[in-house]
């Protein structure tokens, strides 16, 4: 028994690597991630590779490990050079990422020493700090002291756990979710409508109030339709808001929507993933205006601070209404209540073991300070505007002047499917990958979208996608000229 014990231990000793394999490891890593970041300025915002990582299913894991080189090889020539590169300035789709550096070390320092972040007692350390950086993102927002949240691992699930502790907190039992009304725009993100059916609400009626000329939610319309309801027997409870919409950018009119939402004894959920941390701009102050008033709020850390995917964050004004939806044994919180930051996270969400995301968001803001976060935001809004102004003199018809820093633009041919053309005009751009864009539908409209949210992006970019676009305006209108004649006569 002994001596087995003693075999099994030699080859289980090789899960602790000695420190000049571990200098190795450090090494060969800091190596790849120099190698990247150093060209990320160059690197392109979207690579194809007809392989699409195909090759990465050969690494299968094996019985004896490979050598660190090797492997960052595979890791290289796979999966970090197709697709999307959200690290790069270049990526201008979607909500673009980042992934500000020390967020790295922040992630590094977490797994070696594997805090336990999801119990007080585990870690009363790491959960101070979780619960500190919860403070201080209400503190943004306007929300109260006594606002509880949790880190999440992204604006999803941040949406989920606002949108359960509304039906909670509401008292909407089974058998009253058809008779209760949820009230948002067509604009809300996807994966508002993923939480309400994972919530058990799927047989709530969801209304869709109409949207204005800048595509936010009308005020007026959704206080009609409230009453309305009310008239019928129905019971609205819980009205959705997004303070910066996926598509556009837009801020519902959040002041006009609380005080609807408190006449009528609503639960008010923002969804301020994409937009919420554009607070922190003196000028755009006045937009928010009215998210305080709201009952909790997703923000995504993975975006408007530019931190690697990974994170967001709930907030919910009465702390206690969280707890109660996602507390498990509860003997204790009665006291742990007077002590809000003994409270543990895995009270607070549905995860129990967390990674220890505190320390990814702590150790940057500790590092870099607060002001170029807030500057690289207000660059990201002027670059929006400039874009605006700067596409139109190319001729293309634009959405609304961006809140945020998203802009919506579409090139009308002159003769032709414009949907079709502007499809064809976002390949273009794709194919080329210098940057990359997405596109929406719209009643039925296609648009080309810029997000511009990247740390790393700024007016070279820009200008960069101008330049294509003009270009890519060019040969299209050419090949439609040259294949005339060979559709006309297709067409008869
Ligand atoms: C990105 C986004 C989400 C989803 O957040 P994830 O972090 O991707 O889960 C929700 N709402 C809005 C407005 C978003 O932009």
């Amino acid at each position: 028994m002994r001596k087995k014990l003693l075999e099994l231990e030699q080859i289980a000793r090789r899960l602790e690597p000695t420190a000049e394999v571990r200098r190795q490891w450090n090494e060969a890593t800091q190596r790849y991630a120099d190698a990247f970041l150093n060209q990320i300025d160059e690197a392109p915002g979207y690579e194809y590779d007809p392989d699409e990582g195909q090759g990465i299913e050969q690494w299968w894991p094996p019985q004896q490990g490979h050598p660190i080189e090797t492997v960052l090889d595979a890791l290289h020539r796979h999966v970090d050079h197709n697709g999307i590169n959200p690290a790069s300035g270049g990526h201008l789709g979607y909500i673009p990422g980042g992934g500000v550096f020390p967020a790295a070390l922040g992630d590094y320092l977490a797994a070696v020493t594997n805090r336990y972040a999801g119990i007080y007692f585990a870690n009363p350390g790491a959960v101070r700090m979780e619960h500190m950086m919860l403070r201080w993102l209400s503190q943004v927002v306007g929300y109260p002291h006594s606002a509880l949240g949790n880190l999440t691992s992204g604006g999803s699930i941040a949406n989920l756990i606002g949108i359960v502790t509304a039906r909670d907190a509401q008292g909407i039992r089974s058998t009253e979710v058809p008779r209760s009304v949820i009230y948002l725009s067509e604009q809300v993100h996807h994966s508002v409508h993923k939480a309400i059916r994972i919530a058990g609400l799927a047989e709530a009626p969801v209304r869709f109030v109409p949207l204005d000329k800048h595509y936010r939610l009308d005020a007026q319309a959704l206080a009609q339709m409230v009453q309305h309801d009310e008239a019928q027997g129905l019971r609205p409870f819980l009205v959705i808001a997004s303070a910066g919409t996926t598509d556009t950018g837009a801020i519902d009119p959040l002041e006009a929507i609380a005080r609807i939402a408190q006449a009528h004894h609503m639960w008010f959920h923002i969804d301020a993933a994409y937009g919420g941390f554009f607070i922190l701009l003196d000028e755009l102050k006045a937009q928010f205006k009215g998210i305080a008033q709201s009952d909790s709020l997703a923000i995504d850390p993975h975006k408007g601070l530019f931190l690697p995917y990974g994170i967001g964050a709930v907030l919910v004004k009465n702390g206690q209404a969280l707890m109660k939806s996602h507390y498990y044994q509860a003997n204790y919180m009665q006291d742990a209540l007077a002590n809000a930051h003994q409270l543990s996270p895995a009270d607070l969400s549905p995860e129990l073991t967390k990674h220890f995301r505190a320390l990814r968001l702590w150790l940057p803001l500790q590092l870099l300070g607060l002001e170029p976060f807030i500057a690289a935001l207000k660059e990201k809004r002027l670059l929006a505007l400039y874009f605006h102004r700067q596409v139109q003199q190319l001729g293309f018809e634009v959405g609304p002047e961006p809140d945020l820093s998203v802009v919506i633009y579409r090139y009308r041919p002159p003769r032709g499917d414009a949907n079709e053309w502007n499809r064809q005009l976002a390949q273009l751009i794709q194919r080329d990958g210098r940057v990359f864009i997405s596109s929406t539908t719209i009643n039925g409209q296609v648009w080309l979208r810029l997000a511009c949210l990247s740390f790393r992006t700024h007016l070279n970019h820009i200008d960069t996608l101008l330049d294509m676009l003009q270009k890519g305006v060019r040969i299209l209108t050419e090949e439609r000229t040259a294949h005339a004649p060979t559709k006309t006569k297709h067409s008869s």
